[in-house]
Parts: C-alpha cells; sequence; structure tokens
C-alpha cells in the first residue's frame, strides 16, 4: 500500500442521506472502520451526514452517533431538497484536501474508499466509481438507464460514463471548481465531466441496499434524467426546430399536391378526416415545441430566482465542539 503523500491531510466522507433509518448504523459502523485504516495511513478524516429533510430518525441516529465519535459531522435540510441538492451541500460545506461523496444506503461499498485514496495518493484528482455489476438493479430500472447515458451521450458535447453516478472523490482543486458553479440545477455526474482535470475511473459491483426502498422513485429519476439533459445541451431545443422546418417542408409539399390533384385531376373529395389528422399532427408539434421552449425558459426562472439550492436547519458541528 502506497504511503500517504503528506501527513495530516484532510479528507471528508460526505454522504446524503433520506429516511435510511434503516440502514444508517451500519453504514457508519462500517466506515468508521474504513476510518481507522485511513488514520493508520496518516489522514485526518472527517464524515459528513446531510441530512435531506428525513421524516424519520436517520437525523436523530446520526446526531447520537455524532455525539460519540468525534469525526461525524451533520448538516440537516430544512425540507427534502434531493439527492442532488445534498451533493451541493456537502460540496460547499467540506472543508477538506479530498472529498468523497456516496450514497449512505451501502449500495457504495465502503471499503472501495481505500483505492480511491490509493489513485489520488497516485495523483488522479477526480476518482470515479463506475458501477459494473447491476445486481442490485432491476430490469426496467437498467434499461432506462442504458438508454438515458446513450442519449445524453449523443445529445451532449459533455459525456458521461454509464455507471458513474455520484460515488466519486475530488481533490481540492476540483473541489473548488465544483463549488465555483453558480448554477441552480446541478447535474453532478455531468458536472465532474465537464470540470475536467486528472480523472480515473475505477470498476465496482454495487450491492443490494441493505435496508429500507430506493428514494428514487420512477418519477425522480423521469425528473432527474429531464434536468441532466436539459443542463448539458441546448440540442433538444435545435431539434424541434429542425422538427418544425421539416414538418413545414411537408404540408407545403402537400399544399403542392393537393393543387395539382384539384386542378388536374379534379379528384379532390373534401375529405374531413384527413383536415383532423393533419390538425392534430400540428398541434402536437406545436406542443411538445412550446413544451421543450418553456422548459429551458422554466430553467432560467429558476436560475434569476437565484434561490439558494438548500435550506441549512443545522451546519455541521465543527469537529472541536466534540473534543
Ligand atoms: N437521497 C437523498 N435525497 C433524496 C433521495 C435520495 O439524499 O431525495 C440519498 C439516499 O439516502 C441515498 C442516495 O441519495 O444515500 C441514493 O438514493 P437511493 O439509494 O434511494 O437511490 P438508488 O440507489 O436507488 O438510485
Ligand atoms: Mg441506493
Amino acid at each position: 500500500m502506497n504511503s500517504p503523500r503528506v501527513n495530516n491531510l484532510r479528507i471528508t466522507i460526505a454522504a446524503p442521506c433520506y429516511n435510511e433509518e434503516a440502514a444508517i448504523e451500519m453504514f457508519l459502523n462500517a466506515l468508521t472502520h474504513v476510518c481507522l485504516q485511513l488514520e493508520a495511513r496518516s489522514y485526518d478524516v472527517t464524515i459528513l451526514m446531510i441530512d435531506d429533510g428525513s421524516s424519520d430518525r436517520t437525523l436523530e441516529i446520526v446526531n447520537k452517533y455524532a455525539a460519540l465519535d468525534r469525526r461525524v459531522r451533520t448538516a440537516s435540510f430544512s425540507r427534502n431538497f434531493g439527492h442532488q441538492a445534498a451533493v451541493a451541500a456537502a460540496i460547499d460545506l467540506a472543508e477538506a484536501d479530498a472529498l468523497i461523496i456516496m450514497d449512505s444506503d451501502m449500495q457504495h461499498p465502503p471499503e472501495c474508499i481505500l483505492e480511491m485514496v490509493s489513485s489520488w495518493e497516485a495523483g488522479y484528482e477526480i476518482v470515479s466509481m463506475v458501477r459494473k455489476e447491476t445486481a442490485a438493479q432491476t430490469f426496467l430500472k437498467k434499461i432506462t438507464s442504458r438508454i438515458f447515458y446513450r442519449l445524453f451521450n449523443v445529445l451532449c458535447e459533455t459525456k458521461i460514463m454509464d455507471g458513474a453516478t455520484e460515488f466519486f472523490l475530488l481533490d481540492a482543486a476540483p473541489l473548488q471548481a465544483a463549488r465555483s458553479l453558480p448554477e441552480y440545477h446541478q447535474f453532478w455526474r455531468g458536472i465532474i465531466s465537464w470540470i475536467g482535470f486528472r480523472r480515473i475511473f475505477i470498476d465496482y459491483s454495487a450491492s443490494k441496499r441493505v435496508a429500507g426502498r430506493s428514494k428514487y422513485s420512477a418519477h425522480k429519476m423521469i425528473h432527474l434524467a429531464f434536468d441532466g439533459l436539459t443542463s448539458f445541451s441546448a440540442r433538444p431545443m435545435k431539434l424541434v426546430i429542425g422538427l418544425g422546418l421539416l414538418t413545414i417542408t411537408l404540408s407545403f409539399l402537400y399544399l403542392l399536391y393537393i393543387l395539382f390533384a384539384a386542378l388536374f385531376l379534379r379528384s379532390i373529395v373534401p375529405g374531413w378526416s384527413s383536415l383532423i389528422v393533419v390538425v392534430i399532427f400540428f398541434g402536437g408539434i406545436q406542443m411538445a415545441t412550446i413544451g421543450i421552449v418553456g422548459a429551458y425558459i422554466g430553467k432560467i426562472f429558476e436560475q434569476v430566482k437565484q434561490r439558494p439550492k438548500y435550506i441549512l436547519t443545522k451546519a455541521p458541528n465543527s469537529r472541536s465542539a466534540h473534543q
């Protein structure tokens, strides 16, 4: 095993948690074990738990743990702001030479942390974990996720790797870069690709959730996918312009045919059905177009409001408070 580059570098391991009362204790125990190994390598480790407005006992359990273990710090939101906002909070609040973000349901195996840190020691500034084994995923989730990554990579200049989710290590420089982005809609797996830096991908196999169930409902997944796409590409808007132009051309050609048929073939029967088909077709295209344009305007609206991405009811306690 490599030795640390410099002694007493600070590593923060941050985990968003939302209604994870059944899993959180096992997660913290596993993390403590990893901390001991990192401390043996002379690192100063902090665990930062971001409670995303849980309505169960998650925060209570984490606070209890924090009272006993000086490594553990907690921050909590005033309501559920979502996983991406919790990652944003971790990035804003971490005071570290390296920040590791991971899920708190044990689907991101804590033992991977040691390998991540070794890659950081080797000089990589971003270490992205890529989920290879997908035993924990349902067939539907696998398929829809694959379609999403394909679509994203076709539409967006920034490329993301299938399976590279919010499980990564950031060195201080990319951490500062990620923190400086003022956008309201932060789609982290895209941003991590976008900011650049020396990056390494490491495969891991995701285990099943130890307890509780996924907080990413189908609705939240669709929302995340749409948000991700529209944050990284204006191409859908351009595509609908292309679609609009194409249908105008087709309808113009159809008009020419009708004129030709009426003047020379005299075979035109006033047809209600063809008329209504055309009306519905164009109505649909217009609605889709307005919808997509509206989605971007909505984003601009949310951005100009300059609302915070999350509201803290409790900022992380300083570590000295427990010493
Ligand atoms: N999470 C969160 N806020 C939410 C939804 C999820 O902080 O609104 C956390 C959750 O506690 C977990 C991580 O984000 O640590 C990933 O969520 P989940 O395991 O439910 O998603 P999945 O692994 O099923 O994609
Ligand atoms: Mg999970």
